[in-house]
């Protein structure tokens, strides 16, 4: 049994583990931050929380951590809005599937008619929408104050935080894992190695020999000032636009491209990419939306940024040991879905550390394994959507 870990990475996967370990009693945790708490992808999440997943272990991680956003409330800005998917034809039997799907997993989700959509959402245009699925317990909150409180928590049993000491390397001796070194030249020792570093995991691991086939995969995003206060309007993942859209405060909007048909193109270097959307795309974006909520008054675009996601081959995390080193687990790539699921990647680790396997039936641990790329059995959508990518 592991007593000393060392989470390298202060995203919030890394302080969600934190969290977890200490919680089930491991005191010596410490988490190695190169820069600042969630300054990562994290700091940049749409915060969006859904259980609508084609892949029932992460809809199922999804559903498990509902609770957590439930009773934090407030305190991680979780606004419960509602979350609703609308599909044009072409994606009907997709939406039923996946619907039936997550039902079986026991989670809160209908498929609602047309007149359902537009009592929830009056200014909808919904012409092309051929058929629409809602969770009302969805909505959305803040990553950043869900890493900090994870942060706290953990720090509250014991655990250390160290902000602007980024890890040079994993040492090892044999085949265990002994520690890390500090950019510093300081070493630090640990039986347990924990790699939360996102898009940055694949450099520490491809110095250990271990392949870790990431990308950085740039997604933009927008505000748009509604001109009218909207309240409590729900989440929507428009698949008929490939965009996605939720409150930003009173009659303001963020709106998500979720169009990844050129995703290649889009390969980006996660600490030097452009943090400014182009006119031609913000007229895109834009142009989109108005066609969604042609009764927007007066909009504006006040603001625009962009993120990246760090992307595995399947847009799905690996949660497993890495390579043969006994003691070192690697948490990343968890594309655009992380933050919905933080809370329970942080128990599935802890359950990999004390247990050696999952607890949970619905999420099994041998989905999250590495080896699945180089066996070429990849983690995909049971009932893909056309058109979506593999972001559902
Ligand atoms: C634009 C955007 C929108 C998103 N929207 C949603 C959403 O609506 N819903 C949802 O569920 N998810 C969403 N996500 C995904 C979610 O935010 C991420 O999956 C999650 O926050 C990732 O957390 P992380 O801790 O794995 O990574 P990060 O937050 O990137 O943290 C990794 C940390 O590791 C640190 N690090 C790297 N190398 C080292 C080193 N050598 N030593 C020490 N530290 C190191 C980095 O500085 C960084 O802080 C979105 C992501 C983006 C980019």
């Amino acid at each position: 049994m592991a007593s000393r870990a060392v989470v390298i990475g202060g995203g919030l996967i890394g302080l969600s583990i934190a969290r977890a370990l200490t919680e089930r009693g491991l005191s010596e945790v410490l988490v190695l931050e190169r820069q600042v708490l969630a300054g990562g992808g994290t700091g940049k999440s749409s915060g969006i929380v859904r259980s609508h997943y084609g892949v029932p272990s992460i809809a199922a991680m999804a559903w498990r951590s509902l609770p957590v956003f439930e009773e934090l409330g407030e305190e991680v800005g979780f606004r419960q809005v509602g979350y609703t998917v609308i599909v044009g034809e072409e994606n009907v039997e997709p939406l039923k599937a996946n619907t039936a799907m997550h039902q079986s997993l026991g989670i809160d989700v209908d498929l609602i008619d047309n007149d359902q959509l537009e009592a929830l959402w009056p200014m909808m245009e919904i012409g092309d929408v051929a058929s629409a699925s809602y969770e009302p317990r969805g909505g959305f909150a803040d990553a950043t104050q869900l890493a900090l409180h994870y942060g706290q928590v953990a720090r509250a049993k014991g655990a250390r935080i160290r902000q602007s000491t980024p890890v040079a390397r994993i040492l090892t001796k044999g085949e265990k894992v002994t520690g890390v070194e500090l950019a510093s030249g300081e070493v630090v020792e640990a039986d347990l190695v924990i790699v939360a570093a996102g898009w940055w995991s694949a450099k520490l691991l491809a110095d250990l020999g271990i392949d870790f086939p990431i990308e950085a995969y740039r997604s933009e995003l927008i505000i748009v000032d509604a001109g009218v206060p909207l309240a409590n309007v729900p989440v929507v993942s428009d698949l008929v636009s490939l965009q996605y859209c939720r409150l930003e405060g009173a009659g303001q909007f963020l709106v998500g491209n979720s169009d990844h048909a050129d995703f290649e193109k889009k390969y980006a270097d996660a600490d030097t990419y452009s943090n400014v959307v182009s006119e031609a795309s913000i007229m895109r974006y834009a142009e989109k939306l108005m066609h969604r909520f042609p009764g927007f008054p007066d909009p504006s675009v006040t603001h625009n940024y962009a993120g990246v996601y760090d992307v595995l081959p399947d847009w799905n995390p690996v949660i497993a040991p890495a390579g043969q080193v006994e003691g070192l687990l690697v948490c990343a790539g968890f594309a655009g879905h992380g933050f919905k699921i933080a809370p329970a990647v942080g128990d599935l680790v802890a359950d990999l550390v004390f247990e050696g396997e999952s607890t949970d039936p619905d999420i099994p641990a041998s989905d999250f394994r590495l080896e699945r790329f180089a066996e070429g059995k990849f983690l995909s959508s049971l009932h893909p959507y056309v058109g979506a990518g593999e972001m559902r």
